[in-house]
């Protein structure tokens, strides 16, 4: 039974700030969340607000969480995770990141109370996740340097920002593709930042490239625009922005708009949400893609890896804690090999041991 509840803020620091189509991010916050129980457990969730993105404020997510979500779960069975969803939702419409954070938190606690792994209460198994490490906006000599570099660290596949002047992207990748080879992956994601004509030029000289999809080209609430890319693009279009939830998710499937779904923890609302959303995919043989967001740190990135890995995803960008100079604490998804994100076989999120200088406690109960 949860008996009491911390709530924290963390901040944490990009190891080089990151620039994407919509701008530039160096320092990040998010908050965790830390359910109790009266035999001395604790369940750990993180939330990411991205008001971009999610809708919400670093101060709005917290009083949410602690006006309405936390006091809502004293006294519930943990280990009830449906029903638990469901009195959240009636509690207060989208806060997905909130939402994520109690998903995470209930479910690992779920996991300690099983004395199972997540990935397995999930009915999973923990084979590592080949991700992607991506590189930020920069010039076509500055992205092939840091690729290059990626490369010999031994990652696998690249995800490279665009998003701005078609032309000049073009030189990007290809600058990128020639320092690469042809054996290493490339995706490239835009970001919104183009109109529909200058999307269709990139793409339609893009092909050389070989780029495995491209994310989110244009405005998210374009889904006929995607649709209409498509049809002549051979580059696999990608939905990110454009996805949120599940109700997103039936839209676009069934306009068949895109050919990948690119979910994320924060957008939708944490794992049981993710899980309705790959139901939608795989009924409309869309594929999906596993996605963080710059802040996301140690729970969350190794709560997306498990996602990726029990639904077999087919792309994964699980890099946000790598992008980071230090994560809140010394845990997280492992690392090893380079460009390959798993779960060890213990119960519970990899939460370690926090660094102090990193979180602040900011109500409990
Ligand atoms: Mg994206």
């Amino acid at each position: 039974m949860i008996s009491g509840w911390n709530l924290y803020q963390t901040r944490v620091k990009c190891k080089r700030p990151f620039a994407i189509a919509t701008g530039t991010q160096d320092e990040c916050s998010a908050l965790l969340v830390e359910l109790k129980t009266a035999d001395g457990l604790s369940g750990w969730g993180e939330g990411v607000p991205l008001p971009y993105l999610t809708g919400e404020t670093l101060t709005g997510c917290q009083a949410v969480l602690e006006q309405l979500f936390l006091p809502a779960l004293l006294g519930e069975d943990p280990r009830g995770l449906e029903g638990l969803r469901r009195k959240l939702n009636r509690l207060a419409v989208n806060q997905p990141a909130a939402r994520c954070a109690l998903d995470l938190a209930l479910i690992d606690l779920s996991s300690r109370l099983h004395n199972m792994p997540c990935w397995a209460l999930l009915g999973g198994s923990n084979q590592p996740v080949a991700t992607n490490y991506s590189i930020g906006l920069t010039s076509p000599e500055d992205a092939a340097q840091q690729a290059r570099s990626l490369v010999e660290q031994d990652f696998t596949c690249i995800k490279l920002k665009i998003g701005q002047d078609p032309d000049f992207d073009l030189d990007r990748c290809r600058a990128v593709r020639g320092a690469i080879g042809p054996e290493i992956g490339l995706r490239v994601d835009a970001n919104e930042g183009w109109t529909f004509l200058q999307a269709k030029r990139f793409l339609s000289r893009a092909e050389s490239l070989d780029l495995q999809l491209i994310e989110q080209p244009l405005v998210r609430s374009d889904f006929e625009g995607l649709k209409r890319l498509r049809a002549f693009s051979s580059t696999p279009i990608c939905a990110d922005e454009s996805l949120r939830g599940v109700q997103e998710a039936r839209r676009l499937a069934e306009m068949q708009a895109v050919d990948v779904f690119n979910i994320k923890l924060m957008k939708c609302g944490g794992i049981l949400e993710a899980r309705d959303i790959v139901a939608i995919a795989r009924a409309h043989g869309i594929d999906l893609m596993i996605g963080g967001m710059v802040g996301e740190s140690s729970i969350a990135v190794a709560a997306a890896t498990a996602v990726a890995s029990t639904w077999n995803f087919e792309y994964a960008d699980l890099d946000a804690d790598l992008l980071l100079r230090a994560n809140f604490s010394d845990g997280g998804a492992l690392h090893q090999p380079v460009g390959y994100r798993y779960l060890s076989e213990q119960p519970g999120w990899p939460v370690g041991q926090m660094h102090a200088e990193s979180i602040t406690l900011l109500a409990s109960c």
